[in-house]
């Protein structure tokens, strides 16, 4: 007997996992993509499986901040100054859900999603084909001053008592006897150890050849251009490689999804929220964590071959640029921290478009108006670990299985 055909839209994180699970469901596959394979927000991010951001963006002070940069064009949070209704709607949305109560309500959703997820990535990465750097071994945040590293103190109590995990506490006269890449005189610092991290490239593309292995078919460049409909479901897909048509179609297409709304029938209020990382050759001190340095809004990631520093979150449309200031910051936030903040040479200067949300949720989910269509994206900081969770729960809602994750947080309706 025939399969089920899926069309996946969109080969990042996320449309590959949901390709993964769906195949693993039985159903026969296809992926699209405009351009290639894990080539765009996915590519080189920080790589953290980040199991302990449970706290969204959306946290009391947040809007501040983000009025504040519109006249800071070198802020690490930055909105730039335009008059684009949807942005100026999206900020008033998110400004709202800037309190306490929300954060909280925000958190319990992405606990529960993050368990569930560091649970998938286990087993998944138990396979030794994917390849991608694979490590365990936790999370470490690192202050300079007294006051942030109280303020993480803070933070670290709340997710202690709401969430059941802390980190462990490092002293300032123990943090480079545990990280040997700091410098000396840092405030302190917390690791924790329920985090990993992967190197996204190679997971994009160790995962995509497994699939492939097993059936799944990627088609490169190949944009959508248009949802045909017909009543309440898609019909087909107008693409530049021509018509496409399967059984459902799942909707992966990261921070481009608000572009699909009207096909859809439904709100999408996602914003790109554009990152920068510098990936260089390694320098002489390597550190062995994963590094996170709040106070420059900055993460280090050691690689096999290479360091990477990553950060910045820019409200500026689809703006591709890589000024060169912003490569310089990246380095110069390092430097306070780290004995060699740069390494020989530079190999990739590098943004990414997130896929923001006002609310700091993911939208998954089936599509209201169109019974055979769900739509995967909004995965905001979190698209990398967040990637197994949200490929089971699109298998498992294909397949009308149950499921105990917060499926009605999660779901596009949510939007009106
Ligand atoms: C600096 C930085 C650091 C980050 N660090 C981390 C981290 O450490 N951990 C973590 O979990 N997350 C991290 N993230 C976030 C993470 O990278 C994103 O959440 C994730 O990549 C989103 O995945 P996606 O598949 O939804 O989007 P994308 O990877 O952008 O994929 C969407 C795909 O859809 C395709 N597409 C769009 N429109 C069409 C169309 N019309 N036709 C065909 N194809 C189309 C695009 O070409 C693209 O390939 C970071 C992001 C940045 C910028």
């Amino acid at each position: 007997m025939a399969r089920d055909t899926v069309i996946v839209v969109g080969a990042g994180h996320i449309g590959i996992a949901c390709a993964h699970y769906l195949a693993r469901d039985g159903y026969d596959v296809t992926v699209i993509d405009q351009g290639e394979v894990g080539g765009a927000c996915s590519q080189a991010n920080c790589g953290y499986l980040a199991a302990d951001h449970v706290l969204p963006l959306t946290q009391p002070g947040q809007l501040g901040e983000a009025f504040s940069s519109l006249f800071r064009p070198r802020a690490a949070f930055r909105v730039r100054p335009q008059l684009r209704p949807e942005l100026l709607r999206w900020l008033a949305e998110f400004g709202r859900r800037c309190t306490r109560r929300h954060m909280l309500a925000a958190a319990d959703v992405l606990h529960a999603l993050l368990d569930a997820t560091m649970h998938e990535f286990r087993t998944l990465l138990a396979d030794p084909r994917l390849a991608c750097e694979w490590r365990d071994e936790g999370l470490l945040y690192v202050f300079e001053s007294e006051r942030a590293l109280g303020r993480f103190a803070d933070t670290d109590a709340l997710q202690s008592h709401e969430f059941g995990f802390a980190g462990r506490f490092i002293r300032s006269d123990e943090l480079v006897a545990f990280e040997p890449a700091l410098r000396e005189g840092l405030a302190g610092g917390y690791h924790l150890d329920i985090c990993g991290h992967v190197r996204p490239d190679r997971l994009n593309a160790s995962w995509a050849a497994l699939l492939q292995g097993e059936g799944v078919r990627f088609v490169e460049h190949c944009r959508l251009d248009r949802i045909e409909r017909m009543g309440a479901s898609v019909e087909a897909l107008a693409t530049t490689q021509g018509r496409m048509q399967a059984d459902r179609y799942v909707f992966a297409t990261g921070a481009w999804s608000r572009r699909w709304q009207d096909d859809l029938q439904c709100a999408i209020p996602v914003e790109p929220g554009k990152g920068y990382s510098v990936t260089m050759t390694r320098p002489e001190s390597m550190p062995v964590y994963p590094i996170l340095l709040p106070e420059k809004h900055v993460g280090v990631t050691p690689l096999e071959d290479g360091l990477r520093i990553a950060s910045m979150m820019e409200f500026a449309g689809f703006d591709s640029s890589i000024p060169e200031f912003r490569i310089r910051q990246l380095q110069e936030s390092a430097r306070p921290f780290l004995r060699n903040a740069t390494g020989p040479a530079i190999e990739q200067r590098w943004y990414g478009w997130r896929p923001m949300t006002w609310d700091s949720l993911p939208i998954i989910g089936r599509l209201p108006a169109l019974s055979n269509a769900l739509i995967a994206t909004g995965h905001n900081m979190l698209g990398l670990t967040l990637a197994p969770v949200t490929g089971k729960l699109v298998a498992d809602l294909v397949s009308e299985r149950a499921s105990d994750l917060p499926v009605d947080a999660v779901a596009v309706d949510r939007f009106g």
